[in-house]
């Protein structure tokens, strides 16, 4: 079999879970979005099942994929619904919903409903991508409260720049977010991963981790609260072929790696195919049996080649990790010009292999 895969740590999520709750003090809904991240929405759900506040999603496929699975409890659609007859299914399965639009609200108007809703009214307080411009943000919510279909609202927004902590711009988004939300008695819900670490003064009754779930800083630079996350996916495979080629060789398409002096090289099990990413350089860390190493010449589809010249011991076999406990996906995101969440998201082909203990 090929020795490609991803270990999915479950222990480590939920301490990364707790680790959102209590240093926010807050309810926490769990991000499960794009399948986790790439680390699997139903395992990951089961996992946090007992102790989440909630979770959410992108979209009403992706609930719908969690209660067939049997998780019970809140799950908001993070973009609300796309088209009003998605109101019957967010019913019938008793979800959360963003509204971010006046048509939704008209939907919601006409839609006949077993049940009232519970609402997350979103303010556009500077993003500039989904919301209600600040100066239609009150007239939203009553008018959501004078249709009778409301159980409940949350005001929300989100934060454009939260991962740069030199910013002044989510103050901003914060100031604009209270001016707008003056005299509304809710609960609000304004943290994402970067606010939640990096803006503790930022007010939240309900935060929204999604990275820092799955263990990866948001931040460019050291951190210390994001330094206690627990990594959750090591990505790893092994070597599958060993040659020693002499100094001025050429290694793999392209020849963008020749070699300086005479090199060790291994090939490993492991490729763009599997998310690994293309763009990571010559240099790229990279761990071959616990001992550090590096990504020479370019990735190609299957297989990447690594320099085994300082790693003694290394041959047939030996294990590689690309990220995971020892490998920080923040560092190969950082060397291909990415961000952990896109190396996350983008695993595909290779197992994912569960532990809980
Ligand atoms: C994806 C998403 C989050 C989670 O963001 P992270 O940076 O991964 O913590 C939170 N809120 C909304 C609205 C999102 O779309």
């Amino acid at each position: 079999m090929r020795p490609a895969r991803a270990l999915i740590d479950l222990q480590a999520l939920r301490h990364n879970y707790q680790l959102a709750r209590e240093l926010s003090g807050a309810r926490a809904l769990a991000v499960v979005k794009a399948d986790a991240y790439g680390h699997g929405a139903v395992r990951c759900a089961k996992a946090l099942q007992r102790d989440a506040d909630g979770f959410a999603v992108a979209c009403i496929e992706e609930a719908l994929q969690l209660r067939e699975a049997g998780i019970s409890g809140p799950i908001l659609l993070l973009e609300g619904f796309f088209e009003a007859v998605e109101l019957a299914l967010i019913d019938r399965h008793d979800l959360w919903c963003v509204v971010h639009a006046q048509w939704q609200i008209e939907a919601i108007e006409q839609a006949k409903l077993a049940r009232p809703l519970t609402l997350w009214l979103k303010l556009d307080s500077g993003m500039h991508r989904v919301g209600f411009h600040p100066a239609d943000y009150q007239a939203a919510y009553q008018r959501l409260l004078a249709s009778g279909k409301v159980a409940k609202i949350v005001l929300m927004s989100h934060f454009a720049r939260a991962d740069e902590l030199d910013s002044p711009r989510s103050e901003q988004q914060l100031a604009v977010f209270q001016e707008a939300r003056q005299g509304l008695a809710a609960e609000v819900s304004l943290r994402n991963s970067p606010a939640l670490l990096g803006w503790p003064a930022i007010p939240s009754d309900w935060v929204r981790p999604g990275i820092m779930l799955y263990g990866a800083t948001p931040f460019e630079q050291p951190h210390e609260a994001a330094s206690r996350l627990q990594p959750v996916m090591t990505l790893e495979s092994r070597v599958i072929s060993v040659r020693d080629l002499p100094a001025g060789e050429p290694v793999g398409y392209g020849a963008r790696f020749i070699s300086e002096r005479p090199t060790r090289v291994g090939v490993v099990a492991m490729g763009y195919a599997d998310g690994y990413p293309r763009h990571a350089p010559t240099g790229t860390p990279v761990l071959v049996d616990g001992q550090a190493s590096r990504i020479i010449g370019r990735v190609s589809m299957d297989m990447l080649t690594v320099d085994l010249s300082d790693v003694p011991g290394a041959s047939l076999g030996s294990r590689v990790e690309f990220w995971g406990r020892n490998v920080l996906a923040s560092d190969i995101a950082a060397a291909a010009e990415t961000i952990p969440y896109q190396l996350f998201c983008n695993v595909r082909r290779v197992p994912l292999i569960y532990s809980d203990d």
